[in-house]
């Protein structure tokens, strides 16, 4: 394990915040290694969540929360808001 493509992955749970403990202490040592990848990988990351906060404005609260929605935060959470689901 710990190859560039676990610190990719780690990368993108990075950039939303939500790493921590060993593995956000293995990731910045990685990073702070100087790894080209991983570090253009963060910031590619970043971007996308960049494009997506910009992208999502609702204009009105949803009036009724989903419970299988109410944590969902990432990239697959917002492209699943992003299309019509189907009814039911
Ligand atoms: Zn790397």
């Amino acid at each position: 394990m710990n190859g560039h493509e676990t610190y990719e992955t780690l990368a993108a749970v990075y950039a939303v915040g939500a790493l921590d403990g060993g593995d956000l202490a293995q990731l910045e040592a990685h990073l702070a290694e100087g790894c080209d990848r991983c570090t253009v990988a963060l910031r590619e990351a970043r971007e996308v969540l960049a494009g997506l906060a910009l992208a999502d404005t609702p204009a009105v609260p949803r009036p009724t929360s989903r419970p299988a929605c109410s944590r969902g935060s990432g990239p697959r959470a917002a492209r699943a808001r992003a299309r019509p689901a189907p009814a039911g």
